[in-house]
């Protein structure tokens, strides 16, 4: 796990099992991680998507410190036809819908919608592309937690701007906002997702198997988990 602050970036590598960063237990930030994992069911249809990026968006500042789950999401460039729908950019809409819902939990109003981010942590089951990242330290996010890198999506044949998180913020000390950002957050886990689809010997995500030719996976049939 790698955790930067701006404006100085430390690396610290410690045993994740106990490992706390900004005040929050690895055990939690796994739940959250986890549960960005899940958005891909729940959100694209299958729990193995070939674009499995999936983000959860979370406040950590209620009550308890465990977290309050605002709102997934997942990339949707293919379902929606709009090329800037990543996961993290879809979360962001999908938060922003919720916050400001009249007749939802918060009815905020867009100034005080956009003055929440500076509260939520955005949990992504990949290393956000500059895109992205822009788009997080533009909301303000209080933390920005991803899984696997960019550096090993790149090196499993994803095509990527390979320009990491680490620098987007480097770049971005002009902006108000201060936005902490943790790395390789359970990415033994989130990593299978991302390594098959250029990699036919690679097996599937738990819960999938090949299909066709072995240039897809998908989800179990009920009575192949007989
Ligand atoms: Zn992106």
């Amino acid at each position: 796990m790698r955790l930067f602050t701006i404006p100085i970036a430390v690396l610290l590598c410690f045993f994740q099992v106990v490992l706390t960063t900004n005040g929050i237990p690895f055990s939690t930030r796994a739940y959250w991680m986890r549960r960005a994992n899940q958005a891909l069911g729940e959100l694209s249809g299958s729990p193995c998507p070939f674009a499995p990026f999936g983000t959860a968006v979370v406040n950590h500042t209620d009550t308890d410190g465990f977290g309050d789950l605002i709102c997934i999401g997942v990339n949707q460039n293919r379902q929606i036809g709009n090329p800037s729908l990543h996961g993290e950019i879809a979360a962001i809409a999908n938060c922003t819908a919720i916050l400001t819902d009249p007749y939802g939990r918060f009815r905020l109003t867009a100034s005080e919608a956009q003055a929440a981010f500076a509260d939520l942590t955005l949990y992504t089951n990949a290393e956000s592309c500059p895109m992205c990242a822009s788009a997080i330290r533009w909301a303000g996010f209080k933390e920005y937690v991803y899984g696997t890198s960019i550096d090993t999506l790149v090196r499993k044949g994803w095509s990527q701007i390979h320009i990491s998180s680490l620098e987007v913020f480097q770049a971005s000390l002009d902006l108000m906002s201060r936005t902490v950002l943790i790395g390789d957050v359970l990415a033994n886990e989130t990593d299978p997702y991302f390594l098959w689809q250029f990699d036919p010997t690679y097996p599937c995500p738990d819960g999938c198997l090949h299909s066709g030719n072995g240039t897809r996976c998908r989800a179990f049939t009920r009575d192949e988990l007989r």
